[in-house]
């Protein structure tokens, strides 16, 4: 299953790629997560990238694709993936179609979480990530709240806002991701492979879950 995560940010991408990659026991690859594991161990890639996540722009496509070239070309990805946060334009998108078919591959299925900004935008504010493994849990739900304030429950790691994740970088993220969307669903709508799927703060994580299978096996 090689398998990409379309979705605003805050639409839960990083807890349904989580879900799928235990599902199918492959590896989950997201951009997100591994740039900001970069910024805060004060890598050379962090201190490059440090600069676009605070404002909540976008990293150069060119460092982005060098990224996930590199992750892509590790043996533990060769019978699937799930991608979550990338690609995020259609040039990325371009390159990871090329970068697929040079090994004779190519991806199974896209899906599309679609939820409505006024609901990202409260979650967004209530959320909190996990500083080690990148866990998000989210204190406006009590079924997503961690068994003690603060503290991971997979890791014991601390709990934090992402410095991303203030009402202006918010609108910032939600304004870039409203610009590249439409052009990259139609992109891979035209090639058949999108799958939408409704997300909502009605919804658990688990049966947006269910209706992510459900997609995937029509
Ligand atoms: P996320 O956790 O997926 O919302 O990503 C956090 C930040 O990482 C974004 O706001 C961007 O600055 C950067 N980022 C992650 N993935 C990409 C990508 N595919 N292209 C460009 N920037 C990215």
């Amino acid at each position: 299953m090689r398998i990409v995560l379309l979705g605003a940010p805050g639409a839960g991408k990083g807890t349904q790629a989580r879900l799928l990659a235990t599902h199918f026991m492959i590896p989950n690859v997201g951009t997100g997560h591994m740039f900001r594991a970069a910024a805060s161990a004060d890598t050379e890639l962090g201190r490059e990238v440090n600069k676009f996540i605070r404002e909540g722009a976008l990293v150069p496509d060119d460092i982005v694709v060098r990224i996930v070239k590199e992750r892509l070309s590790h043996a533990d990805v060769s019978s699937g993936f799930v991608l979550d946060g990338f690609p995020r334009t259609v040039l990325q998108a371009n390159e990871l179609d090329e970068a697929l078919e040079e090994k004779g591959r190519k991806l199974d299925v896209v899906i599309s979480i679609e939820i409505k900004e006024s609901e990202l935008i409260e979650r967004l504010s209530h959320r909190r990530t996990c500083r080690h493994c990148g866990t998000v849990y989210n204190t406006l739900f009590e079924k997503q709240r961690p068994k003690e304030e603060g503290v991971c429950d997979r890791c014991g790691g601390e709990l934090v806002q992402r410095n991303d994740e203030n009402p202006e970088v918010i609108k910032e993220r939600l304004r870039i991701f409203n610009e590249n969307n439409e052009p990259l669903e139609k992109y891979y709508s035209k090639k058949g492979l999108l799958k939408k799927v409704g997300a909502s703060n009605y919804l658990t994580p688990q049966h947006v879950f269910a209706d992510v299978l459900a997609a995937l096996a029509k």
